[in-house]
């Protein structure tokens, strides 16, 4: 059973749906309505498709209208219920990264890696589901600059590494919005305080770019956004840069916990505990009144994939 909260819409045409992947409000998928056709962003994983589906039908959307579905990037919180979705919605095309597209039409690489990082096939059919294929004809490639007309509504792909490679955010000009994927960090409501969200960086292996993802933000920022819709998790409105300026603070402070840890076996828990260290102190003077045993339960397998993702970067930047 699922406690997930209905599928809502937090601006004109955007309904934010639950894909109940791990808990309630860990991660989202995006509906976005034009005039007689619809995108969804994101499709959480195979366990989703069920979710999604009561959106569009609660929001007055038919199957047939859904003109596209886009992933920000292929990572399977993002993109493991893609094809399943696609087998769903006749008439929907599966918008992708040309990095990530072969993903998508066949998930056997994809798959063996996230078995790597998620501990072994069993785990990863138990969180994902079965990761169907995208039928090679419905998938469009979309590199910098794609236009996707929803109905009068046009949204645009800009490439956006420093997450992954194989990342773009989805600009929404009708609500000064972008889909940001994992490009604006992860902010869950639980910690919403009075100085507003609480972001955290996403260092998920095995791409994790600094300046990049720098350069990333600062592109979406000179947009002059007023919205930003996080898959992990939810709308985040207003004082964007500023939010901006949180996000990169703390992706220079996983630079510095990662380059802190002593090389060797106990690398990887040294800078899950500097990170630990990190959230609980930024968390303080952001106003939140939790313990730290809560704080840390919230992250955990956030802490354990930036570990992961940081001590790849590490490496990369030895052998450099
Ligand atoms: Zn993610």
């Amino acid at each position: 059973m699922t406690t997930n909260a209905a599928p809502k819409e937090v601006a004109p045409g955007v309904i934010l749906v639950d894909t109940g992947y791990v808990r309630p409000g860990l991660a989202a998928a995006w509906i976005v309505k034009g005039k007689g056709s619809a995108a969804v962003i994101e499709t959480g994983t195979a366990h989703s498709v069920p979710h999604i589906l009561a959106g569009l039908a609660a929001h007055g959307v038919a199957r047939g209208d859904v003109s596209h579905v886009i992933v920000t990037h292929v990572h399977l919180d993002h993109a493991a219920g893609a094809g399943a979705l696609l087998a769903q919605l006749p008439h929907a095309r599966l918008v992708v990264h040309p990095r990530g597209a072969r993903h998508m039409i066949d998930p056997a690489k994809l798959l063996e890696g996230a078995a790597e990082v998620f501990g072994g096939m069993d785990a990863l059919r138990m969180l994902y589901g079965d990761v169907l294929p995208a039928p090679a004809g419905r998938v469009i490639e979309a590199p910098e600059g794609t236009m996707i007309e929803l109905g009068g509504r046009p949204l645009r792909i800009l490439d956006s590494p420093g997450h992954a490679r194989h990342h773009f955010v989805v600009h929404d000009p009708a609500t000064r919005g972008f889909f940001t994927g994992d490009t604006f960090g992860i902010s869950y409501r639980e910690f919403d305080t009075a100085a507003g969200p609480f972001l955290f960086p996403t260092t998920t292996p095995v791409q994790f770019d600094p300046p990049a993802l720098r350069a990333s933000v600062e592109r979406m920022l000179a947009e002059k956004p007023e919205r930003m819709y996080l898959t992990h998790y939810g709308m985040l409105e207003g004082e964007i840069p500023k939010r901006a300026e949180a996000l990169l603070e703390a992706v220079d402070g996983h630079v510095r916990a990662a380059r802190a840890a002593a090389p060797g076996k106990g690398r990887n828990a040294a800078i899950q505990a500097g990170l630990a260290e990190q959230l609980v102190e930024g968390l303080a003077r952001h106003g939140w009144k939790g313990t730290r045993d809560e704080a840390v339960a919230a992250f955990a397998v956030d802490f354990n994939l930036n570990a992961q993702g940081l001590e790849v970067w590490l490496d990369a930047q030895a052998r450099a």
